[in-house]
């Protein structure tokens, strides 16, 4: 099973590949004057590299050389079609997921081929992030099997939404790199305005629930954060409008400076979505746990009930 993190791609498209995107990258390639002492931030790399013909900025590169030096192997990137068929638009740009081999992988939207070398990067940048984390020893989560919903295992009707809930705080891990290189511009990550509006007359779930708060910390447009909260208010998702402004306070609150950080965030986020208290341990049988830890979630039993199955 591939562990997804998946940019999704904006109701309105922003125009892409603007001239002031090339700005906040290029300075990384300057080398330091000699004699001079500087402070580096972020490693870097002697050479540039290039991923899916795309010139990568020394920057972008040093993140691509740290994912493969850790990992131990080449990355594999390839254009695809990511959506199903007949989905109509493009709305997932890029994914990104280790196999069981330990390979790391980015896919990247095939309709990136026509939008020019910018935008491709910025998608390629954006998933390597997500890779670095893996490659740092963040850790993914996934249900235990024996966690069940009305409507069967929660592994196969849930997981979506914990793969959100993860992106969403990986997002705001690496948002202060997708800000200094521009990417933040170039890929919009708002999605659901449109979508919310078609889905006038539905129940608001989980899903609501995540986009709400996904608008809340990424969009960075408080007009269309306005119009959203209108849309939800419209269509009497009143609890996904409150958990997705709760689940955004969680997340733009919490201070993540390393793997074991993630689980304490993702569990407070857990019970905004789900209204119910859950637990993560390792999972020890995991394929890739020397790379990163697979954490299984298992709900907690409520501490004092006398009722034994
Ligand atoms: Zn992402």
């Amino acid at each position: 099973m591939g562990e997804y993190s998946s940019t999704k791609r904006p109701p309105r498209a922003k125009a892409l590949g603007a001239a002031f995107c090339l700005a906040a990258s290029l300075c990384a390639a300057v080398p330091p004057a000699p004699g001079l002492q500087r402070v580096v931030e972020a490693p870097a790399p002697r050479h540039t590299r290039a991923l899916l013909g795309v010139r990568l900025s020394a920057e972008v590169s040093g993140w691509l050389d740290e994912v493969e030096a850790k990992l131990g192997r080449e990355v594999y990137a390839e254009f695809a079609e990511l959506d199903e068929e007949g989905a109509g638009e493009d709305y997932t740009l890029g994914v990104s997921y280790l196999t069981g081999a330990g390979v790391g992988v980015v896919r990247v939207d095939e309709s990136f081929r026509a939008r020019g070398a910018k935008a491709a990067e910025a998608v390629i940048g954006h998933e390597l992030l997500h890779l670095r984390l893996r490659a740092r020893g963040y850790p993914l989560f996934l249900f235990s099997p024996e966690v069940m919903t009305m409507r069967g295992r929660a592994v196969d009707v849930e997981q979506s939404n914990v793969n959100d809930l993860v992106s969403l705080i990986e997002h705001r891990v690496f948002a202060s790199e997708m800000r200094r290189t521009g990417f933040d511009k170039l890929v919009d990550l708002t999605n659901g305005l449109g979508a919310a509006r078609r889905r006038r007359g539905t129940e608001d779930s989980q899903a609501e629930t995540l986009n709400y708060a996904r608008a809340a910390l990424e969009w960075d447009d408080a007009r269309l954060l306005e119009e959203l909260t209108r849309v939800h208010r419209a269509n009497g998702w009143s609890r996904s409008l409150a958990d997705g402004r709760r689940l955004a306070d969680i997340i733009r609150a919490a201070n993540v400076n390393a793997p074991g950080d993630i689980a304490p965030v993702f569990l407070r986020g857990m019970a905004v979505l789900y209204r119910a208290e859950f637990t993560v341990e390792p999972d020890r049988r995991f394929a890739l746990s020397k790379i990163y830890p697979q954490m299984l979630i298992r709900a907690r039993r409520p501490a004092r009930t006398r009722r034994r199955r």
